[in-house]
């Protein structure tokens, strides 16, 4: 008896020290070293399925997921329907065909997959000349023994499944390479003794059309963007899925990989609590393993908004607070929970055009843009 009562005393005193000192436990930084966030909530997590969520450039591909999803199809088919468009889409240069290359001119991608009814996980990092890398993770869950294939392998992986080969790069990722290279270097524009000189980067641009380009092409030169699209979709049932694809960071060193093919970084989803997903810079994200780490903070109980500021805690921790550094780069975090509450949140409210972050939902009734919840109050983010 004596020994019950002191191994219940024991037990009080450590879970009264756990639930004090909690946040230590967790490896997290106590609360004075990290500010809270500046914003209050500006997405507001409804309840409600079927809902499908991506970062703000799948919004006009909401509705296809959202189809397969009512039609009792699969939520990771779902995810699939919204981010092929965006993979097949020469406008957007951050995601498949017409994604901004890696220095040697090269469109190199990387994508993952993770369908929550059944536990599983694909993905597929480097690879060269098939426009879905998204599929192709697909394929590798469905298709091997394996989770995650690279480069070369990929790419014949691909080819056997089928996949066609194509030449991904647009004249318009074409001629923003070259710009990029002619500010690098020199030796990449017409010598000063040629008629051809030209001073400024636009002016290298030779016909109206590709005239029209220039205030982008200086753009993504002077600020190497990131970009992907990253999509959950949870069905009526509560089963959940998820998706994350991307042409990673433009210029970057060939075989550079970014945290949207890795699993438990650019993309989590645990069936029986929720999914997590990032855009940016991938770096940052792979250093705390974001998407696990949402999944994880939701599993505690905590908002999908308030997982997704945790896991930016911790990006910030990872720089001291110091934000002369945090300003040089943007991440945004999307989490949705399996009863269909879902948030985001960006490390800086507003990028560089000083406007505020948006990622895109669907609830059934009709896709829309919704503000993300904003780390720092502030204007950030270079690249
Ligand atoms: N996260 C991606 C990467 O680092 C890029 C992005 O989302 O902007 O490759």
């Amino acid at each position: 008896m004596i020994e019950w009562t002191r191994r219940r005393f024991f037990l009080a005193t450590a879970i009264g020290a756990c639930a004090a000192g909690g946040r230590r436990l967790f490896g997290k930084t106590p609360a004075r070293d990290v500010p809270p966030p500046d914003s209050a909530l500006q997405n507001v997590a409804t309840k409600a399925r079927p809902i499908i969520i991506s970062s703000a450039n799948g919004v006009a591909h909401l509705d296809d997921g959202m189809a397969v999803l009512k039609s009792g199809g699969d939520t990771l088919d779902a995810a699939l329907a919204v981010v092929t468009k965006v993979e097949d889409d020469p406008e957007d240069d951050s995601v498949g065909y017409g994604g901004l290359p890696n220095e040697e001119g090269v469109v190199e991608l990387d994508a993952s997959v993770m369908h929550g009814p059944t536990r599983r996980a694909g993905a597929v990092a480097s690879v060269h000349n098939i426009k879905n890398p998204s599929l192709v993770a697909k394929a590798v869950m469905n298709k091997t023994n394996h989770v995650f294939i690279v480069g070369e392998g990929a790419r014949r992986f691909a080819v056997d499944e089928g996949f066609q080969e194509m030449n991904l790069l647009t004249d318009r990722s074409r001629l923003a390479w070259l710009a990029w290279k002619a500010t690098s270097s020199e030796n990449w524009r017409p010598g000063l003794d040629s008629p051809e000189w030209k001073e400024k980067i636009a002016e290298l641009l030779d016909t109206p059309e590709r005239q029209a380009w220039a205030a982008h092409i200086e753009q993504v030169v002077a600020y190497p963007p990131t970009g992907t699209i990253n999509c959950l979709a949870v069905n009526a049932k509560g089963e959940i899925s998820g998706t994350t694809t991307t042409s990673g960071l433009a210029w970057k060193i060939p075989g550079r990989v970014g945290d949207s093919p890795v699993i438990g970084a650019g993309l989590f989803v645990d069936g029986d609590v929720g999914g997590g997903g990032s855009t940016g810079r991938g770096e940052e994200n792979i250093k705390i393993s974001g998407g696990h780490t949402i999944v994880e903070m939701m599993r505690q109980g905590k908002s999908p908004k308030d997982a997704c500021l945790e896991a930016l805690d911790r990006v910030v921790r990872n720089y001291a607070i110091d934000k002369s550094r945090l300003k040089k780069f943007h991440i945004t975090f999307y989490a949705l929970n399996k009863d269909g509450e879902h948030g985001s949140a960006s490390l800086w409210a507003k990028g560089l055009d000083g406007k505020p972050h948006h990622y895109a939902v669907h609830d059934g009734v009709k896709a829309q843009l919704v503000e993300c919840a904003g780390y720092f109050d502030a204007v950030g983010g270079d690249y």
